[in-house]
């Protein structure tokens, strides 16, 4: 199966030190070796490698965004306060 545009990164042993040092943001576990990863942003700055299954793709940005993030992003609030 194609997905197009999915950019999916298998952890390896260079990248599991380096990401170790924080874990995953999204779920806070760390990673594991031949994991799916993706660069994904969120409640975080730039771009963070979380867990493949919890991110989702948005084809508008062409980028991959944190699940609950992505789901806050979605309910932008029309009235506030
Ligand atoms: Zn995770």
């Amino acid at each position: 199966m194609e997905s197009k545009g999915k950019l999916r990164i298998l952890i390896d042993l260079e990248k599991l030190n380096t990401l170790n040092r924080e874990g995953c943001l999204a779920c806070g576990h760390k990673f594991t070796l031949g994991e799916e990863v993706v660069l994904a942003r969120g409640k975080w700055e730039g771009f963070k490698y979380i867990h493949e299954n919890e991110a989702v793709f948005d084809e508008k940005t062409n980028e991959h965004y944190e699940k609950r993030y992505y789901a806050t992003m979605k309910e932008v609030p029309a009235e506030q306060g």
